[in-house]
């Protein structure tokens, strides 16, 4: 692995947006960090450039069968004018999980921290100020290799760019309603499901589309098998809370792994509070419900952290969940997670860097 990261800075350098108007992903910083696989040389050349459109072959593995994977995490700005990441040795870690998925070669954890540290540090002043508001950095690892054969290819490029964006809850939190998916399913066991696989994303968009249509804003999916047992909201990871005690799905093998999952537990546990990490049926759920056992749900991922559901639609049946007020857990994980993130409270367990 060859260190150090060369620096090409631009000269020509773009007026930010103001926060106000920043929205997801649609504004990318002056510069990205791009680095090779091939292999004769392993991972080389990890430099930073200025950002500009790719030149990628036509018959470039990626475009043909889809060998890709990709990370999301945040730089948050905290009130003194630091910069914290959230975890990022564990979105260095997924990567390599994902990419191990789909038979691509594993980056070195050290040098992707680097890069993530030295592109940042550059890149400081696009990180916005307001509350809430964030650099969202998306890793991306794709297959390069100019042929049509289908096996892995022979070389590869990671390429992280940044975005400034804005506050998920710029107009406060508000419970959400939620589509239950019997028809259409993300991911199976044995598949690509707990990896952060583009072609997931692009597996979920008729659904998240037709719920879309029907008024709801997200999708509950279902195991692929029996159509029955809760997997993840959305491109979140679901929790319910069921007298006294949170439940959330196991992570079976077609489930993603979200360190906003891990954080929540961790924090729940410290709190006393019982975590049941098992298999839950929408069965077993609506049952809970009907009992009025069911005092919270709320979904957990980067982009929002903690996103309470307001009601969830299974089939014929509805599930009406704190429509009127934020649950108190649901809130508590929000704020304790923020504030972390944030700098604005003690970080007792090293998660901020
Ligand atoms: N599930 C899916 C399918 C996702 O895309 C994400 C976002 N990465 C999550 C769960 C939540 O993961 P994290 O908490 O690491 O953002």
């Amino acid at each position: 692995m060859s260190y150090p990261i060369t620096v090409t800075q631009t000269d020509r350098k773009k007026e930010k947006p103001d926060s106000g108007s920043l929205g997801f992903g649609r504004y990318f910083t002056d510069h990205m960090f791009v680095m090779d696989y091939s292999a004769e040389k392993g991972w080389h050349d990890p430099r930073i450039v200025p950002y500009a459109p790719l030149a990628l072959d036509p018959a470039a593995m990626v475009l043909h069968y889809g060998q890709a994977v990709f990370e999301g995490l945040k730089a948050y700005r905290t009130r003194d004018n630091r910069i914290l990441l959230f975890r990022p040795e564990k979105n260095a870690q997924r990567l390599n999980l994902s990419g191990a998925r789909l038979s691509m070669p594993p980056i070195d954890e050290e040098v992707f921290l680097e890069a993530l540290r030295t592109l940042i540090s550059l890149e400081k002043d696009w990180v916005p100020q307001e509350r809430g508001t964030s650099l969202y950095i998306r890793p991306l690892m794709f297959a390069t290799e100019p042929c049509l054969g289908v096996r892995a290819s022979e070389s590869y490029k990671l390429v992280i760019v940044l975005s400034p964006v804005g506050a998920y809850y710029a107009g406060g939190m508000k419970p959400v309603k939620i589509h239950v998916e019997s028809r259409y399913v993300r991911a199976v066991r044995g598949g690509t499901g707990f990896a952060k696989v583009s072609g997931n994303y692009a597996a979920s968009l008729k659904a998240q589309e037709e719920a879309n249509a029907k008024g709801y804003e997200q999708v509950l999916w279902l195991d692929a098998i029996e159509n029955k047992y809760i997997e993840e909201v959305g491109s979140m990871n679901v929790f319910f809370k069921i007298k006294g005690e949170v439940w959330t799905p196991a992570l079976n093998g077609s489930i993603l792994g979200g360190i906003t999952r891990d954080s929540v537990i961790h924090l729940l546990r410290d709190w006393g509070i019982p975590v049941r990490e098992e298999k839950l049926s929408m069965e077993e759920l609506y049952d809970a419900y009907t009992k009025g056992e069911l005092e919270e749900a709320f979904g957990t991922g980067t982009a929002a952290v903690v996103s309470p559901i307001g009601e969830l639609r299974w089939n014929d049946h509805s599930l009406v969940i704190n429509q009127e007020r934020i649950g108190e857990l649901t809130a508590k994980l929000y704020d304790t997670l923020t504030g972390i993130q944030y700098g604005e409270i003690a970080d007792p367990y090293g998660w901020t860097v």
